[in-house]
């Protein structure tokens, strides 16, 4: 299965994360913003962090959030935990609705058919340095 690209800018990532899968097992996913459908010059954006609406940069035509998210397709690199095969996986992509949704995808291992599971991993609480 052909994957996307490696990212190697993250603004241009709707979601990314690397994870352990039980001990033995692995997860690589990344989603890349959909490029626009229109003139797919462009990723497809929220201009303004508040806008409610994502935005084409290049000719400006806007899409609802479940236009966005109907286009979003993930890329998966994995290790199978029970049989450790090495497989990836490139599909459309069900984005959690909630943000706070622990399961950001469900997948079977190819070769085992064992359920897997990629999470939500938590953000790391950065502690703002004390002023001396
Ligand atoms: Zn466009
Ligand atoms: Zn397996």
């Amino acid at each position: 299965m052909n994957l996307e690209e490696k990212p190697k800018d993250i603004t241009e990532l709707d979601f990314f994360t690397r994870q352990l899968i039980d001990k033995n097992g692995f997860a690589f996913m990344w989603v890349y913003k959909p490029l626009c459908p229109e003139c797919s010059k462009a990723r497809l954006k929220k201009l303004k962090k508040r806008d409610k609406v994502y935005a084409c940069a290049e000719c400006s035509k806007t899409f609802e959030p479940e236009e966005y998210k109907a286009l979003l397709k993930f890329n998966l690199e994995y290790v199978c935990p029970a049989c450790k095969y090495e497989g990836k996986l490139h599909d459309s992509w069900e984005k959690p609705k909630s943000k706070t949704a622990p399961i950001m995808l469900k997948f079977k291992c190819e070769k085992c058919n064992e359920k897997l599971k990629v999470m939500r991993m938590k953000k790391a609480k950065t502690k703002k340095p004390k002023a001396e």
